[in-house]
């Protein structure tokens, strides 16, 4: 009996899964007539499932959560510890490991200095909005209010990140919106929306601008946008584009919110994804890396300037941020992130991110020279992307049920890997998305590679 083996009721828990459980971004009537999957166990970059089949993950966890691999006896203890210790506590009362893992945190941030926790992407980001919102009436008189995100970012599922969602095709059949939030153009140059030009990078950024003049300065808060696109695409801004992007928001005082909920934490090769530009936002929102999924917990991390506006004010009992995030209080998120933190540090895993990024990237774009399919490849650190097309001159993008027989194929030989999932309108989701843990070795990366290279010949010559 090897260590992976399933428990022996498993067609019970099979059973009980097909009828209970409602899976996320599941099409539920071909998922119950197929063999559902249930994953058993996970050691570094592998997972078994539940009839022992051994399954290389390129998408650590799925969505790219689990920086630093399955199965860290390290966590397991830091977390039991501290569940021990104390559990929870949450409000105006300090915790050991939320004052520790905060200090260390902003040490990693030059100029941001508070965190607020919680414990979901979407619920970090809309801290911010909520906050902006609120320096908006406290400040502008109500004015300033607006939230410009860009077309193909995501920053959610709750209503208020749909609403500054740039993917058409999750939002559809959900309206209507929150109010005040506005989409500034993307800035993929490989589907550029002004033909092959010099400067795309600031001529996108320049875009963002046209949105704050067409929508009056005096009315736009603040400008979200994730550093390096992910569900979207894989899109690596453009030279120039987050330079211009900060001038910017200087010139038209409008904060800058950067949501780092896949990029932070090792995920690019820095830190956090802003860093490879230079950019000093007034808010990074985090959580996939965080804690690795070993335990739940988001930040929303501000500058002392964003801060400053919600110090007590003795003449206005309401000044101060009126939010809470029950969870919020959960210990073992920042114990967790602690140990994380510590992991990435002594095992050089933001170098090693950097490294094997640049051998993935360096082998998608091998494959274009194999496979007329490819249109390109892209990606920074440990996320990368892969953009099929059905023809290289008119950029049509093959259909997403062939990009979905690729991520099959893939599965069917042991690597899981990941895509678009009826996410973006016009048919544009097409590219495969690979983010590995940041553990992966060069024989990981060239099996997945190797895998995608393969599964590639088979889906389009077939
Ligand atoms: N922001 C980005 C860039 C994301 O990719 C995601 C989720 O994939 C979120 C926010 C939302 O995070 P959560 O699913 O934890 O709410």
């Amino acid at each position: 009996m090897n260590q992976h083996t399933a428990p022996n009721d498993i067609s019970a828990v099979v059973e009980a899964d097909r009828r209970h459980v409602w899976h996320h971004l599941t099409q539920h009537k071909p998922y119950e007539t197929s063999d559902p999957r249930v994953i058993i166990e996970g050691r570094g970059m592998r997972v078994w499932d539940a009839t022992g089949k051994e399954i290389l993950d390129a998408v650590s966890g799925g969505v790219w959560t689990v920086n630093i691999g399955y199965g860290r006896e390290s966590m397991a203890n830091v977390i039991r510890d501290q569940v021990l210790k104390l559990n929870y506590f949450a409000g105006a009362a300090g915790t050991v490991p939320g004052a520790l893992f905060a200090e260390r945190l902003v040490g990693k941030m030059p100029g941001m200095s508070r965190v607020f926790y919680s414990n979901s992407g979407s619920e970090a980001n809309e801290k911010v909005w909520k906050m902006i919102r609120q320096i908006s009436h406290r400040h502008h008189g109500g004015r300033k209010a607006k939230i410009l995100f860009r077309e193909r970012d995501y920053h959610g599922t709750t209503f208020g990140t749909l609403s500054a969602g740039g993917h058409a095709q999750r939002n559809a059949q959900y309206g209507p919106f929150v109010p005040g939030f506005v989409e500034v153009p993307h800035c993929l140059e490989y589907r550029s929306q002004w033909g092959a030009i010099e400067n795309y990078g600031e001529r996108a950024a320049d875009a963002i601008e046209a949105v704050i003049l067409r929508e009056g300065p005096d009315t736009v808060g603040g400008l979200c946008l994730e550093p390096i696109t992910a569900g979207g695409g894989a899109i690596v801004p453009p030279a120039g584009y987050w330079e211009r992007v900060q001038e910017i928001c200087r010139r038209y005082e409008i904060l800058l919110h950067i949501d780092e909920v896949v990029c932070g934490m090792g995920r690019t090769g820095t830190w956090f994804g802003y860093q490879h530009y230079g950019v000093e936002p007034d808010f990074v929102t985090m959580a996939k890396g965080v804690a690795s999924g070993y335990a739940a917990i988001s930040c929303t991390v501000t500058s002392e300037a964003v801060f400053d506006h919600f110090k007590d004010d003795a003449d206005d009992p309401l000044s101060f941020f009126r939010d809470i995030s029950t969870f919020g209080g959960c210990t073992s998120g920042p114990a967790a992130a602690l140990e994380n933190m510590r992991i990435l540090e002594d095992e050089n895993l933001l170098e090693n991110s950097a490294r094997m990024g640049d051998r993935l990237l360096a082998n998608l774009q091998g494959l274009m020279e194999k496979h007329a399919v490819v249109g390109e490849a892209r990606g920074k650190g440990l996320f990368a992307g892969l953009e099929l097309v059905a023809d290289r001159t008119t950029k049509e993008p093959v259909p997403e049920a062939m990009v979905k027989a690729v991520v099959a194929e893939c599965m069917a030989n042991g690597v899981m890997i990941g895509a678009q999932n009826r996410s973006l309108a016009g048919g544009m989701n097409n590219a495969l998305l690979f983010a590995p843990a940041l553990i992966a070795t060069k024989d990981d990366i060239d099996a997945i590679t190797d895998c995608v290279d393969h599964a590639l010949g088979r889906v389009f010559t077939h």
